[in-house]
């Protein structure tokens, strides 16, 4: 249980993370979207492992939304999140005000080619504009020196790898395995609004991607066993597959034929209303 301060303007988020360093403290950086859940914490344990003094955010970004519904759908539980960040050991929950981040006559916008493109890229234009643009801002605002993200959210964390590397941002970035649940489904905000039914068949997510893994590891065809695959979802009561890929882990480049370097199995699809992603590592021998 740590003392958690809760700050929502920039200056006195500065002050406070000056504050630390002035005392010799590493600062560690969990940027979130709220409605926290065991994933997050992981982020959370990791940072207090790499630092001294953990910064969590909680923002709900517009600009990485690119549907009105689902930013309305998005869950709203500060208090909530507040007590597991403190139960969690972070020290400080900046949650800025709207015009800490897009202040009237806000108009830049930080793009990264390449590793956004496809994949999620191709499915919600502007999203990782979105985010490359948000968490540029809060690098620059907190000054953190190290900074934690997910793996489940694989494309993300090399666009924001990217984006750090390319503008100079002095912040070391990790990525931190996904958390799953008990059936193996990627613990998300959004499970929360799956029905009980759409729930219980979720984890046909997880089955299939591991299960392609392995098939692809021992040698078998690519697109036979992704075709498969986008099929065993689609049976296991999914509405659609938005993409099923193969992809470079480092650079995201499509891997089609033979797999000789570190890949990564991605996949997005809509179950009812919701939205689900994962994805799993594939290794060569
Ligand atoms: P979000 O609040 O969904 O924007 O996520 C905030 C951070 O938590 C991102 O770096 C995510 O990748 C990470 N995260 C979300 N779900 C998980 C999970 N199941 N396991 C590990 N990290 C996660």
């Amino acid at each position: 249980m740590s003392n958690l301060v809760v700050l929502r303007r920039r200056d006195a988020l500065r002050e406070k993370v000056r504050e630390w360093k002035q005392q010799g403290f590493s600062v560690g950086l969990v940027p979130t979207m709220g409605a926290l859940h065991e994933g997050h914490l992981s982020l959370v344990a990791k940072a207090l492992q790499e630092t001294d003094r953990v910064v969590a955010t909680l923002f709900i970004n517009p600009k990485q939304f690119n549907s009105a519904a689902d930013l309305a759908a998005y869950p709203r539980t500060e208090d909530d999140d507040a007590a597991m960040l403190k139960a969690a050991g972070a020290h400080c929950l900046y949650v800025p005000d709207g015009d800490q981040i897009y202040p009237p006559g806000f108009a830049t916008n930080i793009s990264v080619s390449g590793v956004s493109e496809g994949l999620c890229g191709a499915f919600r234009p502007g999203h990782f504009d979105g985010v490359a643009t948000i968490v540029a801002k809060l690098f620059l605002q907190s000054e953190a020196d190290k900074a934690f993200f997910g793996e489940k959210d694989f494309q993300q964390l090399q666009v924001v790898r990217r984006m750090a590397q390319d503008l100079d941002i002095a912040v070391q970035i990790f990525g931190c395995p996904t958390v799953r649940e008990a059936d193996g489904l990627a613990m998300s905000s959004r499970n929360r609004r799956l029905s009980a039914k759409e729930r219980a068949m979720a984890a046909v997510l997880p089955e299939t991607l591991f299960a392609a893994s392995n098939a692809i590891e021992a040698g078998e065809s690519i697109p036979a066993v992704l075709h498969a695959a986008r099929d065993k979802i689609l049976a296991g009561g999914f509405k659609s597959v938005e993409y099923l890929e193969l992809r470079d882990a480092a650079t995201l480049t499509p891997i089609t034929d033979e797999l000789v370097r570190p890949a990564r199995l991605l996949v997005a699809g809509f179950l009812g209303a919701v939205r689900l992603i994962d994805n799993v590592q594939v290794t060569p021998n």
